[in-house]
């Protein structure tokens, strides 16, 4: 059993404070038995950092993680993911040198047992591939976003 060491704030090379001492990871859950495919986001709560806007369910990497480990426990505990239910297909880093932002891109066949699970979720939703852009998102993941929308397009053929 690991411990959770990963929580606090990294002053960082970019100039921004961010969460998480080990860096962070985040899951990007695409359901793909829709017409057309749909990714999970969550409302953060409002008292959360960048509370009110949409994001990926995720948070700060423990000492003893990888980023699927990572993002898979995230994901569990805010959004209620059933992990065995998912299957990883890619890993994008996001690395600003001493800090990182790790997105785990994954599919899904069914809702995965979504939920809002715990106090930082306000709402989890199954958004158009298409129309997450058009959400108030969370600076960090706005701007990763025009990186991951191709790799997530391409995971869905490759
Ligand atoms: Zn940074």
């Amino acid at each position: 059993m690991g411990h959770r060491d990963g929580d606090g704030w990294v002053a960082c090379r970019c100039g921004a404070a961010h969460w998480g001492l080990h860096g962070a990871a985040g899951l990007l859950l695409v359901r793909l038995d829709l017409d057309d495919p749909h990714v999970l986001l969550q409302l953060r709560a409002g008292w959360t950092h960048g509370g009110g806007t949409w994001a990926l369910p995720g948070g700060a990497m423990d000492s003893h993680e990888d980023p699927v480990a990572a993002a898979a426990r995230e994901a569990h505990e805010e959004a209620g993911i059933d992990v065995a239910s998912i299957v990883v297909r890619e890993i994008y880093s996001d690395d600003h040198g001493n800090w990182g932002y790790h997105t785990v891109i994954a599919h899904a066949h069914g809702d995965a047992g979504a939920h809002e699970a715990n106090g930082e979720s306000e709402a989890v939703r199954w958004v158009h591939l298409d129309e997450v852009h058009t959400y108030p998102l969370h600076p960090g993941f706005a701007a990763s976003w025009t990186a991951l929308h191709p790799l997530v397009r391409a995971s869905l053929t490759s």
